[in-house]
C-alpha cells in the first residue's frame, strides 16, 4: 500500500468561527488572522494505491462556482486536485474510489465539475462513497449548514449511478481501512482508519480539523453538537495517545500528520511531521 498527499489548495475561513468559545486572544497564537480576521486552512486529500484500487479521501471544494462564492473564500497556494493528482502518477479515471467523509463543499466540491450548463462527474470510474444518515441529512440541510451542503456538489453523484451509502452498522466496504462514525461535526462524518507500515493513520476530517483543535475545547462554531464532539474528540485522543496513532490533519496549515502524548493538561501534540517520514 502506498499513501500521498494531495493537497487542493489553501482557502480562508473566520477564526472565531473555526475556534468556537476559544478567545481570539488564544486562538491568533495558533493560527494568526488577517485584518478581516480569516485564517488560512489547507485542503488536504489523501490518496491510498493498493492492489487494483485507487482510493482518494476528500477532493476540497473544485472550480464550479461562481467568482462570487470564492471571493468569500481566498484560494491561494499553487496545488490543485488535479495537479497532485497527476504528480502522483494519476489522471481521474484511475480513480476507483472517491471516498466522502462528509458533504460540506470544501470536502467534496472537487468531485463535480461544471461543463457548459450541465454538471458531469471529475471521476467517470470511480465509486463515490457517501452513507444514508448524512446523505439524508444533507439533501434536506438545515438552515445552519445550508451553506455548506451544496446540491450542485450532491446531487449529480446520485444523478449519475456512481453513488454508494454505507450502512453506519455494517463493515467498510473499502478493505483498505476501517470506518470511525462521528456525529458532532455533523451527522455521521466517517474517519479512515488506515492500517500502514505497523501504525494505524486516522484521517481527522473536521473532527481534529487542525493541530491547534487537539485541545478538548478547542471546537468549531460551525459543529452541530459541540458537546457530542468533546466526547469524541476526548475518546479518540486518548485511544491515540496510548496506541500511538497517526493523527492525519485535513485542514492545518502547515502540520501534515502528528502523534500526541498525556500531559497534565491533558492530551496535547507530540511530534509533528509530514506523512513521507513515515
Ligand atoms: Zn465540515
Amino acid at each position: 500500500m502506498k499513501l500521498s498527499v494531495i493537497n487542493t489548495g489553501f482557502f480562508k475561513l473566520d477564526g472565531g468561527a473555526m475556534f468556537g468559545v476559544v478567545p481570539k486572544s488564544l486562538w491568533n497564537k495558533l493560527n494568526p488572522a488577517d485584518d478581516k480576521n480569516l485564517c488560512s486552512w489547507a485542503m488536504r486529500c489523501l490518496l491510498i494505491e493498493d492492489g487494483d484500487r485507487l482510493i482518494l479521501i476528500d477532493n476540497g471544494l473544485g472550480d464550479k462556482q461562481s467568482p462570487e462564492f470564492y471571493k468569500h473564500y481566498y484560494l491561494h497556494g499553487n496545488d490543485s486536485l488535479l495537479g497532485s493528482l497527476k504528480n502522483a502518477g494519476y489522471s481521474p479515471a484511475d480513480v476507483s474510489d472517491m471516498f466522502l467523509t462528509h458533504l460540506h463543499f470544501d470536502h467534496c466540491g472537487g468531485g463535480v465539475k461544471r461543463t457548459g450548463e450541465s454538471t458531469s462527474l471529475v471521476f467517470p470510474n470511480a465509486t463515490y462513497w457517501s452513507n444514508r444518515g448524512h446523505w439524508e441529512w444533507a439533501v434536506k440541510p438545515n438552515a445552519r449548514e445550508k451553506a455548506s451542503f451544496l446540491r450542485e456538489n450532491i446531487m449529480p453523484m446520485q444523478d449519475s449511478g456512481q453513488l454508494k451509502l454505507i450502512d453506519a452498522d455494517g463493515e467498510s466496504p473499502i478493505p483498505q481501512f476501517g470506518i470511525l462514525h462521528v456525529n458532532g461535526h455533523t451527522e455521521q462524518m466517517m474517519l479512515p482508519i488506515i492500517k500502514y507500515k505497523d501504525q494505524t493513520i486516522c484521517y481527522m476530517a473536521d473532527l481534529i480539523p487542525s493541530a491547534g483543535h487537539i485541545p478538548i475545547p478547542y471546537v468549531m462554531g460551525y459543529d452541530t453538537r459541540p458537546l457530542i464532539t468533546l466526547v469524541e474528540k476526548e475518546k479518540l485522543l486518548n485511544e491515540a495517545a496510548k496506541n500511538n496513532y497517526v493523527l492525519f490533519f485535513e485542514h492545518d496549515p502547515s502540520i501534515e500528520c502528528c502523534t500526541v502524548k498525556q500531559t497534565e493538561k491533558g492530551v496535547r501534540l507530540d511530534r509533528a511531521f509530514a506523512l513521507s517520514d513515515l
